[in-house]
């Protein structure tokens, strides 16, 4: 097999045939490597591979030829020099704070971000002496107020959820730089075929591959991508040690996720913005959430800084959490689920599910209320898609 340089073709190229390197049984689809261990040649060969002077494979916690397929291949798409694996998406972020992190930092989190990584900073790095700020995303002085000379990074997500709100990416990394400290974006929610943080000035793109990646709600996995000296000093010793590993079959399912993840996220994304201009139009629906719509806050933003606007849409509903719970209730083919970026469309109530452990408080700063409705919208039909939904909206 030709030694090809991957980085001279496009994403949607690398996405079908980057990471992958053929055996001697000349396979044409991507092997799961079903092995836990190794063997060497001979005892020195052993000893030059465990002491990194020799490349190559040595104990599955830490190198798997199907997991690198996969990390080649997504770092090769995020326009990062290289990625690292894990068991989930919440392994990944915990992965980046265990290397990066000490006692006595802080970090500064945008509002409303996933809420298990809002426990992870809350409740487990603060019973380590890290501190936890958490920030409004779309207002980039709220950061540079809130950033001290111990901040060692800047994390969000964007868009957000539910809200889909958009972070200024360019901006937030400068921040972050002027101040010494790096920006860490989770990308899950566009995915490489959207936006690209590390072409934007971030320094760690987070990856939850449960979502859009595999794309079909079949496995749990993460991934973290960063420049070579990132990953190599803070994120691949505490792989080795941690031993939060992805496991070589979600590794081929992802790796074959990624195949199609160009057609799908367009697919996703054209019928999002259809759905979005429909609801906008129904009886009961106060407002549409989605950066498509010309009268989102940061729809420029969104356009310049995005390829296109995201699978994910939330509306509100006029009369609260019964108007809500009603049209969840009425549908009979989208999926009552807490789970996105599936070609199933999955339908969430934020206010009682992914956001009911915050306070009423809390909930009401992240401006999550009780009529609101998230959909990630699948690639079934959009006319059955709005029927299903109409079914409660005009009730
Ligand atoms: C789901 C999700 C995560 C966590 O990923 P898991 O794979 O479920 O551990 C992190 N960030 C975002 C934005 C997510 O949607």
């Amino acid at each position: 097999m030709k030694e090809i340089n991957w980085q001279d073709y496009s994403l949607e190229t690398q996405a079908i045939r980057a990471g992958v390197r053929r055996s001697h049984e000349d396979e044409h689809s991507l092997p799961i490597f079903a092995t836990s261990s190794y063997v060497f040649g001979s005892a020195e060969e052993a000893w030059l591979r465990f002491t990194g002077q020799q490349p190559g494979n040595i104990y599955s916690r830490f190198t798997n030829p199907t997991v690198n397929a996969f990390q080649e291949r997504l770092a090769l798409m995020e326009k990062g020099e290289r990625c690292l694996a894990f068991s989930s998406g919440m392994a990944a972020i915990m992965a980046v704070g265990m290397g990066l992190l000490k006692a006595g930092d802080h970090v500064l989190c945008s509002r409303g971000v996933f809420g298990n990584t809002v426990m992870l900073f809350q409740n487990y790095f603060s019973k380590f002496g890290v501190t936890t700020d958490f920030v409004d995303l779309v207002d980039p002085t709220a950061w540079e107020s809130a950033i001290k000379p111990n901040t060692r990074f800047l994390f969000l997500e964007t868009p957000s959820n539910p809200l889909m709100e958009v972070a200024d990416i360019t901006r937030l990394a400068e921040i972050a730089h002027s101040h010494n400290s790096l920006l860490i974006v989770d990308n899950c929610f566009c995915t490489p075929a959207l936006q690209r943080p590390l072409e934007l000035g971030a320094d760690i793109v987070v990856h939850s591959a449960t979502k859009f990646i595999d794309g079909q709600g079949r496995c749990v996995g993460g991934a973290v991508v960063a420049n070579e000296e990132i990953i190599e000093k803070y994120i691949y010793p505490y792989l080795r040690t941690g031993g939060a590993t992805m496991s070589p079959f979600n590794a081929w399912v992802f790796t074959s996720g990624l195949e199609t993840l160009g057609v799908r996220m367009k697919a996703h994304c054209d019928s999002a913005l259809a759905l979005s201009l429909w609801l906008e139009q129904q009886p009961g629906v106060a407002k549409v959430n989605y950066p498509g719509l010309p009268n989102h806050p940061q729809h420029e933003l969104a356009k310049r800084q995005q390829s296109h606007f995201g699978g994910v849409v939330s509306f509100e509903l006029t009369g609260g959490k019964d108007h809500a719970w009603k049209v969840i209730d009425a549908t009979e083919m989208l999926s009552i689920t807490a789970n996105l970026g599936d070609v199933k469309t999955t339908i969430t109530h934020p206010a009682t599910t992914t956001h009911g452990r915050l306070t009423p408080e809390a909930r009401a700063t992240a401006g999550i209320k009780d009529g609101l409705v998230r959909v990630s919208v699948g690639l079934e039909n959009i006319e059955d898609i709005k029927k299903d939904l109409a079914r409660g909206l005009h009730l």
